[in-house]
C-alpha cells in the first residue's frame, strides 16, 4: 500500500475500474494487497479480510505526522514487504 502511495499510484487506482465487475475501485484489501470494487469487497470472499475504503486510507495518511511518514519511508526501504505491511498496520491502528 505504501509502495503504491510512494509511486503515486493509489490515486489513479481509485479512478480505475474492476476488470471483473466494471465497478469503480474504491476499496483496498490489505490481506491480498490489491484494490477492490464494492462487489469484490462484499462478494469475493474479502469480507473477513482487512478491507478499507481508499478515501479512508488517504485520510489516515494525511493524519500521520511528518515524523511517522519519515519513519515509514525508512522502514519501507530496509524491510521486506511482508514484514513492512505488518508495521504499517500497527502504526495506522
Ligand atoms: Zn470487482
Ligand atoms: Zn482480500
Amino acid at each position: 500500500m505504501l509502495k503504491l502511495l510512494e509511486e503515486g499510484n493509489l490515486e489513479s487506482t481509485e479512478n480505475d475500474f474492476c476488470t471483473k465487475h466494471r465497478e469503480r475501485l474504491q476499496h483496498y484489501c490489505f490481506t491480498d494487497n490489491q484494490p477492490l470494487c464494492i462487489v469484490c469487497a462484499e462478494y469475493e470472499n474479502h469480507n473477513k479480510h482487512d478491507v478499507k475504503l481508499l478515501k479512508d486510507i488517504f485520510e489516515e495518511q494525511s493524519k500521520l505526522t511528518k515524523d511517522i511518514k519519515e519513519r515509514l519511508t525508512e522502514v519501507m526501504r530496509s524491510i521486506e514487504m511482508g514484514f513492512f505491511k505488518l508495521n504499517v498496520e500497527a502504526i495506522l491502528r
